[in-house]
């Protein structure tokens, strides 16, 4: 079989008007970016129109074995959309450091891929340049104003603010900063975070329009003042500047699949350090316009799927319809204890021990009122014995779980599971929130961890305890949590796999996030800039003379 970039090389891709003219685009409601990409704005006037169904897909805790999330929903988009037409996908948009570092993209894989694939994998439209841009402006716009008298009087030692880059190079996590001559600045320590960690990639995949952004970043901690009292962007009075910056990358971008769903990308937040979903505006448009929107949350359903249902739900307005959980043989084995070198062999006694991960998952979501379905995401070497061991668990929870080869067939090998997935959708369901927005953060965190993870209780260092103390001083400590945790374990120690007990969560620190709304747990030893492997990606990535791609998975 070929690979991911020879397929989608090899793909008949349709100029993007014949996919705005599809979904039922009007001239105004968008514009093209190239041929086959394009930027789409609805305006306000659309916000009575009915949404449709919302699919959302998430997963079982990831392994070095491989899910296949996005190649399911963007399988399982094909397949609905071969049902009902007016179907779209909502995805997010791969960050480039990941892109050069770690083998897979985010464009799905094999015959069920978003394309044009090298460009979504590479600069796109341009948002993540332009969110680099307003992040490191916002920077240097800090400093200067300390350099320039510091009237807002902030402390250097507590500026919040670091640089971003979308480059993993982890030498630059801590740096010092205006070294030379009085004239370069005042000396400070700093650091760099991975673009996709940047509050204002948050912001971007939260706001409604130009001016609600503009209202977030104004509200964007940037550091302390010797007192100790918050300083935000509305004092340093640059918020216009910055959403200046962002003005395009706003607006949703739309691509299509091998099979040309109409599929909007935009925005790319980890799961694991911020909401880990595409911006609500893409969201929206896809309900707007479409049937079916089938729509990803990043890493598990412990951490992209209860931060979508308990953060992104109540800002979208809408609860999904159904929601589907991906797992895999391979890494059910791999959560039963068997080593990456031996998940080619049929070994059911692994598989038994390492469902326990995925019940974990179907309780969780379960809660939440809304109808869950299992896709397993085969691959070649799943024994037929394997496969219908998965589906006899689900069974118990009275889940359906459907095999399909998305990988290997497209939206041909999602019949199953789209039937299922719209018979789903039209059970009765009603939405049950997890926690209350007036709950107090203990309680949240507590909410979360026993509910979802399955843990015994919530421990808070010392630095968080007084942070809290802290906070509750302008209300920061009634902020929706997202938590920051690691994306192997449903604990928040990477090697526990399966489903832990016994366990405690560990808060170490609290990050506010007043531009986004929200107060980062953070657990574990979660870095917001990752470092590259030891045979990055970019070893094998290469283009020839014809502008020919190769080696991008
Ligand atoms: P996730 O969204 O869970 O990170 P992806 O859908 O991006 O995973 O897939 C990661 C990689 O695994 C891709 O390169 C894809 O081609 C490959 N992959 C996914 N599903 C299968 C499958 N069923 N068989 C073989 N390879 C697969």
């Amino acid at each position: 079989m070929l690979n991911d970039i020879e397929i989608a090389q090899a793909a008949e891709v349709w100029p993007i008007e014949k996919i705005a003219e599809k979904i039922g685009l009007t001239k105004e409601e968008w514009a093209p970016y190239g041929w086959d990409k394009a930027k789409l704005s609805l305006g306000s006037e659309h916000d009575s129109d009915t949404l449709g169904k919302l699919i959302l897909v998430t997963s079982i805790n990831p392994t070095p074995a491989g899910e296949g999330k996005s190649t399911v929903t963007v399988g399982l988009g094909d397949a609905l959309s071969k049902i009902d037409p007016k179907t779209m996908i909502a995805l997010r948009e791969p960050s480039l450091g990941p892109v050069m570092g770690m083998k897979g993209g985010a464009t799905g894989g094999g015959y069920s891929q978003v394309v044009p694939m090298a460009d979504i994998n590479l600069h796109f439209t341009g948002d993540f340049h332009a969110l680099t841009s307003a992040h490191n402006t916002l920077a240097a716009l800090i400093d200067n104003s300390i350099y320039q008298g510091n009237p807002l009087n902030i402390d250097p030692r507590r500026v919040l603010w670091k640089r971003a880059l979308d480059v993993n190079d982890r030498a630059l996590r801590h740096t010092t900063i205006g070294l030379g001559s009085p004239t370069s600045g005042v000396p400070r320590e700093d650091g760099f975070d991975i673009i996709v960690a940047s509050e204002l990639m948050a912001i971007l995949t939260l706001s409604n329009d130009l001016m609600d952004m503009k209202q977030r970043i104004e509200k964007i901690v940037i550091a302390d003042t010797y007192e100790r009292e918050p300083v935000t962007v509305g004092d340093l009075g640059v918020a216009g500047a910055l959403t200046t910056l962002l003005k395009d990358a706003i607006h949703p971008n739309l691509v299509q699949t091998l099979a040309h769903t109409p599929t909007l990308i935009h925005g790319g937040p980890f799961a694991n350090i911020a909401q880990g979903t595409n911006s609500i505006q893409a969201t929206k448009t896809a309900l707007r316009l479409a049937n079916y929107t089938v729509t990803e949350a990043g890493f598990g359903a412990d951490l992209g799927g209860e931060k979508f249902l308990d953060f992104k739900v109540p800002l979208l307005g809408k609860a999904p319809d159904t929601i589907v959980i991906v797992a895999t043989v391979r890494a059910l084995k791999m959560h039963g204890g068997l080593a990456k070198t031996e998940l080619t062999q049929t070994n059911l006694a692994a598989l038994e021990n390492g469902l326990a991960n995925l019940g974990q998952h179907l309780q969780s979501m379960q809660r939440y009122g809304v109808p869950v379905v299992v896709a397993i995401n085969q691959f070649t070497n799943d024994a037929p014995e394997e496969l219908s061991a998965i589906q006899a668990y689900t069974a118990k929870f009275d889940v359906p779980a459907y095999v399909s080869d998305v990988w290997g067939q497209g939206g041909a090998g999602a019949t199953d599971l789209a039937q299922g997935v719209i018979e789903a959708t039209e059970r009765p369901a009603a939405f049950k929130a997890l926690y209350a927005p007036e709950d107090a953060a203990l309680e949240k965190l507590n909410k979360i961890a026993q509910t979802i993870y399955g843990a015994e209780n919530v421990e808070l260092s010392d630095k968080a305890q007084r942070q809290l103390k802290r906070f509750a001083k302008y209300g920061w400590d009634k902020l929706p949590i997202i938590m920051a945790k690691t994306q192997y374990s449903l604990s928040d120690d990477a090697k526990k796999l399966g489903a832990p007990k016994n366990f405690t969560i560990h808060v170490r620190e609290f990050v506010p996030k007043l531009g986004a709304g929200f107060l980062v747990a953070m657990t574990g030893s979660i870095l917001t800039m990752p470092g590259l492997p030891k045979h990055p990606a970019a070893d094998e990535i290469t283009i020839d003379k014809d502008g020919t791609i190769s080696g991008l998975f």
